[in-house]
């Protein structure tokens, strides 16, 4: 899950930041409203922390721009406005849910996991790859019945290789969408955490059942007749 935080406060955005990557989201910063903007439109990002007072442009302007483009991108205000026609504003122009600074990290997190988890059960329930079962709300992921136990990055990259089942994915897509933007990481560190998730998956790179090495980066195998449509029988 990759979530851009637009906030003018240096040292509350890093904060902010540090602890979401923490909880293993890949996060990008932009410090104004037009670099919240120019960035939520150029990138691909599931979830929008957004500050209302900014010094360039208005956090409920940049919430109009980007609702317009971007209908199903999720947005947070984050403010000091608590005022209840700032909050009704800031709904109106469509945030999705709304949190008045001084805040809780904790509340935040968890109004974050509620946001994802109601849009994603909206938009897909659970992702499915032959005997490979994962669940993007809940962060937690079957191999048949047996739940494995994987690292925030092996979720990411796992999540990241089942909604694109078939398909390849470079290692530099993995990169960006599973770290964000501007990480100085080496490829190798890609390999190193594949490795871990296939020892994971009891996969062999030689013969792969699952995740398969391919020109350019790694293919997640999926069985004939295997689909994401249908939902675990225990679910
Ligand atoms: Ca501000």
């Amino acid at each position: 899950m990759r979530i851009l935080i637009v906030e003018d406060e240096v040292d509350l955005a890093r904060a902010l930041a540090r602890g979401l990557k923490q909880e293993g989201y890949a996060v990008d910063i932009a410090l104004s409203g037009e670099e919240g903007w120019a960035k939520g439109e150029i990138n691909e990002y599931d979830l929008v922390i957004l500050d209302l007072n900014l010094p360039d442009m208005d956090g409920l302007e940049v919430c109009r721009c980007l609702r317009e483009s971007k209908p199903e991108l999720l947005i947070l205000m984050l403010t000091a406005r608590g005022r209840l026609e700032d909050r009704v504003t800031g709904l109106d122009r469509g945030a999705d849910d709304y949190l008045v600074k001084p805040f809780y990290f904790e509340e935040l997190l968890a109004r974050i996991r509620a946001l994802l988890r109601r849009d994603l059960r909206a938009r897909q329930p659970v992702l499915r790859a032959g005997d490979l079962t994962l669940d993007p709300a809940t962060h937690v992921a079957w191999k048949g019945k047996r739940r494995l136990e994987l690292t925030a990055k092996e979720f990411a990259i796992l999540e990241y290789l089942m909604r694109r089942p078939g398909e390849v994915v470079s290692q530099e897509d993995i990169i960006e969408h599973v770290w964000g933007e501007n990480v100085n990481l080496f490829t190798s560190s890609v390999r190193v955490h594949i490795c871990s998730l296939r020892r994971k998956l009891g996969d062999d790179a030689k013969h792969p059942r699952y995740i398969e090495t391919v020109a350019g980066g790694y293919r997640l195998l999926v069985p004939e007749g295997e689909g994401n449509e249908t939902p675990p029988a225990f679910w």
